[in-house]
């Protein structure tokens, strides 16, 4: 039997199968990742965004490592230095206001929900306006805010008070608000929802139309943060700036970790009491955290984004006169997708056997999340087993 299967057995007695997960994945580095059965694979899910900075950043180890022999947590009843100075390096890179650490996407998004609730309290400002299609998490209350029925599906009744309207629909934003709306939340560029970024008009006037009605913007990062559309933050590709935004995925390059970033205006609404959580911002989180923030400093990651992006672009944009199910390229920095007019799993599945991770979404998007990192000759070797896979799933001799 293979080591793999030997995995898969377990699984299927033991795991609760919320995933449908395919490879046994023992080993990764930089952008390559190596299954237990010894296969290499040049990795374009990088963990769903949370692996900016590649598999096993010899920086974040070593950040990890020594952190793990001094302290690795005390509750958040004390002062550590590693919380204070991330808090201090997010707020610098974004909003200038204050920080609250979690976990998770989920718990980052539901702190903000919670936060815009506390806000406007007093003003019976409790409803959040989202976006369809969106993702925010799978928390009861980050559920209610995606825009998905198939993820609050069998979980009613749903925490009250979500309302969602089209992605870049700004007229439907201003007729949904009422007076007990609180915020708005969107993403930047929708990932789950298929790799769709917001147009300029529609996030500055949704800016606008929170600034008229004494609204929040909130914008949840998850996913599209920490570099990976060629800003620190997805928003700043739009000049925007929101009131608070969530961040978790790529913010601990592995190590769980995810926070509330907030403006001035939000810096001082949760109180002693108001809001917690025992591991957020521990030290260990904390120093994975500065030292993936520090390698994309020091390694230009949020310029190569975009330079690396455009290489990659002009590569997958040259597919679709190549071939007729290919019909857009769609995203922006090292967040891509390729559009097709059929659903793309079959063709993730024959990259996946060639040796290239990536991952189908929203039915008939290839959605291509690299390293920030991610070296131009392994560009050209994603697009040659792409080309290749595209061949093959359309049974296009390519033999001359
Ligand atoms: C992944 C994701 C989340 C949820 O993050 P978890 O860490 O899985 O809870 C929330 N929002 C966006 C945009 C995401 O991509």
């Amino acid at each position: 039997m293979s080591k793999s299967q030997d995995v898969i057995d377990m699984f299927s007695e033991y795991v609760m199968p919320t995933y449908a997960p395919s490879l046994v994945l023992t080993k990764g580095k930089g952008t390559r990742i190596w299954d237990a059965d010894g296969m290499v694979y040049l990795d374009f899910i990088a963990g769903i965004s949370v692996l900016n900075v590649g598999h096993c950043h010899p920086r974040v180890v070593d950040a990890i490592k020594l952190q793990a022999g001094e302290l690795m947590h005390v509750s958040n009843l004390f002062y550590t230095e590693n919380q204070a100075r991330l808090a201090a390096k997010l707020s610098t890179l974004s909003l200038g206001g204050k920080c609250f650490f979690g976990n998770s996407g989920a718990e980052a998004n539901e702190g903000l929900i919670k936060l815009a609730r506390l806000w406007g309290h007093e003003k019976e400002k409790f409803e959040i306006i989202s976006m369809n299609n969106s993702f925010h998490g799978r928390t009861l209350a980050t559920a209610a805010a995606t825009g998905q029925e198939k993820i609050r599906k069998g979980f009613d009744p749903m925490p009250e008070g979500f309302y969602q309207i089209d992605y870049n629909d700004l007229d439907g934003v201003r007729a949904m608000i009422t007076d007990n709306t609180a915020a708005v939340l969107l993403e930047a560029i929708q990932g789950e929802g298929g790799v769709i970024p917001a147009d300029e008009a529609f996030m500055t006037g949704v800016r606008e139309l929170c600034d008229e009605h004494d609204l929040l913007m909130l914008c949840d990062e998850v996913q599209c943060g920490m570099g990976r559309t060629g800003d620190w933050f997805g928003f700043q590709g739009y000049g925007v700036r929101p009131d608070a935004f969530s961040v978790a995925k790529s913010l601990g390059s592995g190590y769980p970790i995810g926070a509330v970033v907030s403006g001035p205006k939000l810096a001082d609404v949760f109180q002693p009491g108001t809001h917690a959580s025992t591991f957020g911002g521990t030290p260990l989180a904390c120093a994975a955290a500065l030292a993936t923030i520090a390698v994309i400093e020091e390694e230009n990651l949020i310029t190569k984004a975009t330079v690396t992006g455009a290489t990659f672009r002009a590569g997958l944009e040259a597919l679709i006169a190549k071939y007729e199910p290919v019909t857009e390229v769609r995203g922006k920095g090292l967040m891509l997708g390729l559009v097709l007019d059929q659903a793309a799993k079959p063709l993730t599945d024959i990259m996946q056997t060639q040796g290239l991770l990536a991952l189908p979404t929203a039915e008939n998007v290839v959605r291509f999340l690299p390293p920030l990192n991610v070296k131009e000759s392994e560009i050209e070797e994603a697009l040659e087993i792409l080309d290749d896979s595209l061949a093959e799933w359309l049974g296009i001799d390519t033999e001359e």
